[in-house]
């Protein structure tokens, strides 16, 4: 838990979110600036800085992540998404404690830009 951080405050409840699956290990809740019709975000409840830190750090935790960001596709019906891991400044990570975008709803343009 890192108290400066945006999304460690959401997982401990200090800060509001609409969530929409709860594990053991992670949380699932709506961006607040949707890109799309679906946009979820999916967080380990432990703080890891991006992606390569989290599967560093714990590839089981990686794994869950993983499983969770499938089970949030299938829970919101969504048969054609995409899911996005930005990772540094210049990719446009904003928040740095991992998470994965799950997009949906509309079709996804190819290559994002
Ligand atoms: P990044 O740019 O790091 O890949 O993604 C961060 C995401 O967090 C952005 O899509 C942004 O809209 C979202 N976000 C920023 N602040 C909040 C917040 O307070 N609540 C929620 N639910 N999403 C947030
Ligand atoms: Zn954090």
């Amino acid at each position: 838990m890192d108290s400066h951080c945006l999304f460690c405050r959401i997982v401990t409840g200090q800060i509001p979110a609409d969530v929409v699956l709860e594990t053991p290990r992670t949380l699932a809740f709506r961006d607040i600036s949707p890109q799309a019709p679906v946009h979820v975000l999916v967080v380990p409840k432990e703080h890891h800085r991006d992606l390569g830190a989290l599967a560093e750090a714990d590839p089981g935790l990686a794994a869950a992540l993983l499983s969770s960001l499938g089970a949030v596709a299938a829970q919101e019906g969504l048969d054609h998404y995409r899911v996005v891991f930005n990772t540094g400044t210049e990719a446009g990570q904003s928040v740095f404690h991992v998470h994965g975008h799950v997009l949906g709803g509309r079709p996804l343009g190819w290559p994002p830009g």
